[in-house]
């Protein structure tokens, strides 16, 4: 390995000469302290910044083991040291100067999740930190003295302020790790106590705008109803009560603009750790619960969606369903039979996002039009059984129709943003009114145990893909969607898809399935799975087989990827 002097010294001699001599910076550089990684340099100025790395030892770093064996504890860590890093190195971005992205500092910004990321990883007691750099240059010159402040002063400075332990407060250091063990700890009760979903009693669930995720001012904090309040035992806070949802089928109900669907994203959202001071710290759901909504004009590509949908008018196929062009009902029955093979346990739907023909079909309806014309068999037919066979909870936000109220385990009622109990008088209605009412009495006529039949393959391929030089070619448009080859995947309307870096790992994810589906039809399942595994293994930088890391990843759940390669309007 070459010492920071050498690379000093190179540095003098590149300086003014035309841009691609900034190449032969390629390699490491042991500073004091850390190796400084110089992993890709780019082009020329105006290119995507080149790649940059910081390893500390383990030694230097100075973590103890108990502060990363766990992984929980290690993605609470990392994204500590990594918003600590960019708060120190962010500020010099663009002061070393130049054209085009000469001087950018490009670390990753973490919102308000906490995700493990590409951009700090911290393996056995070792950190990785991973950053773009715009290498300076005037024109096409060289303007090495501006990288060498970069390298020189910038990023020493916020190496050793960030990354190393004596240099960090440990009361900070202690308080993240206790909020991950809190957090780590709500999940594990929840599933001893057989629950899908815990709100703490004074959460803040509101976010401050449709362009913020930053909590709400002055909103109204959440308070369990008495029937549902829980007392939980957490390792550093000690007692916490709020309101645990047992597993089943949960309905919110109340006028317009009373707070359900803002309860419902909150719980949407708990499949992920949140920062102290986020209101949502002890919002915790249990973290294989999907988002459901309709979503016209998606592509749907071998789903047997016949439990919602059967006997379509032009006799296509509903057991091996397929279409460039979904309708709100096909497309969420899709939604749903993939969301259960992906793993979910639980589904969360807000009707402000529904097909309504696909979750209902009220009684005067079924009276005009006969069962045996209908196709679809909307999803409160087979909500039941869902359940009672295959333990698949429900969370369902219903504002305005009571057709629900029969098949629900416990309505809760938001109302000025309090959350009611009102099962009890639910129950005392729907007795008074038994017989009258046949909207539920409609038999379901396909069983769901399809959707959950593992012997079942899912095969499909992919067809020839744009390649440039022998590589399928991604490009990414922002957290909503991305292009491969000459595909573009639409995510838009995954919404529990929340960071722009997600939509990397995405899009990687799929390079690489698209790459082994190529030509020969496979069990997608199968290989989802199997590229799920090895994530969980070796990392997100394993979907890199090469020396380094091209681009900043964050975590995805298994969900999401199902979620992505469904979109995919490359399978065949
Ligand atoms: P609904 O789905 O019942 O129509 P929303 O959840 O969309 O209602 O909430 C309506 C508005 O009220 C939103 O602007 C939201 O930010 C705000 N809001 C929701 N919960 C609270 C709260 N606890 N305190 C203050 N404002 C809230
Ligand atoms: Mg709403």
């Amino acid at each position: 390995m070459k010492s920071a002097t050498e690379l000093d010294r190179m540095l003098e001699s590149i300086h003014r000469r035309s841009y691609p001599a900034y190449k032969d910076l390629r390699g490491e550089y042991q500073f004091p302290g850390y190796v400084l990684g110089i992993d890709h340099v780019q082009g020329d100025p105006f290119a995507a910044p080149s790649r940059v790395s910081v390893r500390v030892a383990k030694a230097q770093a100075g973590f103890a083991p108990e502060m990363y064996e766990k992984e929980f504890k290690r993605t609470a860590l990392s994204d500590f040291l990594l918003r600590k890093f960019g708060a120190s190195l962010n500020a010099y971005t663009f002061q070393a100067k130049g054209s085009g992205k000469s001087g950018l500092i490009g670390v990753s910004r973490c919102g308000q999740e906490v995700l493990a990321r590409t951009a700090c990883e911290l393996a056995d007691g070792n950190l990785i930190v991973r950053m773009e750099i715009g290498f300076p240059a005037n024109g096409r010159t060289i303007n090495s003295p501006e990288l060498r402040k970069i390298l020189f002063e910038y990023l020493p400075e916020a190496v050793k302020k960030s990354l190393y332990y004596k240099n960090l407060k440990a009361d900070e250091v202690r308080a993240v790790l206790e909020l991950a063990e809190d957090q780590q700890a709500v999940r594990e009760l929840l599933r001893e106590r057989k629950m899908i979903a815990f709100v703490a009693n004074g959460s803040v669930l509101p976010r401050q705008s449709g362009v913020s995720q930053k909590p709400m001012k002055n909103a109204v904090p959440f308070v369990s109803p008495a029937s549902m309040e829980t007392e939980l035992k957490l390792p550093h806070r000690g007692a916490v009560r709020g309101m645990g949802i047992p597993a089943g089928i949960t309905l919110i109900v109340g006028g317009g603009y009373h707070g359900k669907s803002t309860l419902l994203a909150a719980l949407e959202q708990g499949v992920y750790n949140h920062v102290a001071g986020d209101g949502r710290e002890l919002v915790i759901t249990e973290d294989t619960a999907v988002k459901i909504r309709a979503e016209d004009g998606r592509a749907i590509t071998h789903v047997n969606i016949s439990p919602f949908i059967s006997d379509l008018p032009n006799r296509k196929d509903t057991v091996d369903f397929t279409t460039e062009d979904a309708s709100g009902s096909t497309s969420q029955a899709a939604n749903v039979v993939e969301a259960l093979r992906a793993g979910a346990q639980t589904l969360l739907i807000d009707e402000d996002t529904c097909a309504t023909n696909f979750m209902v079909r009220d009684e005067l309806m079924q009276e005009v039009v006969s069962p045996d014309s209908e196709p679809i068999t909307p999803f409160i037919l087979q909500a039941r059984s869902l359940y009672e066979k295959y333990g698949i909870s429900v969370i369902l936000v219903a504002g305005s129709s009571g057709a629900y109220f029969g098949i629900a385990d416990r309505v809760l009622q938001m109302d000025n943003y309090k959350t009611l109990d009102i099962s009890q008088r639910v129950r005392e209605c729907l007795e008074k009114r038994a017989g009258k009412s046949g909207a539920e009495k409609a038999e379901s006529r396909v069983s769901v145990d399809v959707i959950f039949d593992r012997s079942a393959k899912r095969l499909v391929r992919v067809g020839h893909i744009d390649k440039r030089h022998d590589e399928i070619k991604i490009k990414q448009h922002g957290r909503d969607s991305f292009s491969i080859g000459k595909d573009t995947v639409e995510l838009g309307d995954v919404e529990q898809l929340l960071d722009f870096e997600q939509t990397t790992a995405l899009a990687y994810c799929l390079k690489t399935l698209a790459e082994q589906l190529e030509g020969r039809p496979q069990d997608m399942e199968q290989l989802v799975e199997r590229l799920w595994q090895q994530l969980k293994t070796r990392g997100l930088a394993s979907l890199f087989p090469g020396s380094y890391v091209p681009v900043s990843m964050a975590w995805v759940r298994r969900q999401e990827i199902h979620a992505c390669v469904n979109r995919y309007r490359g399978l065949l």
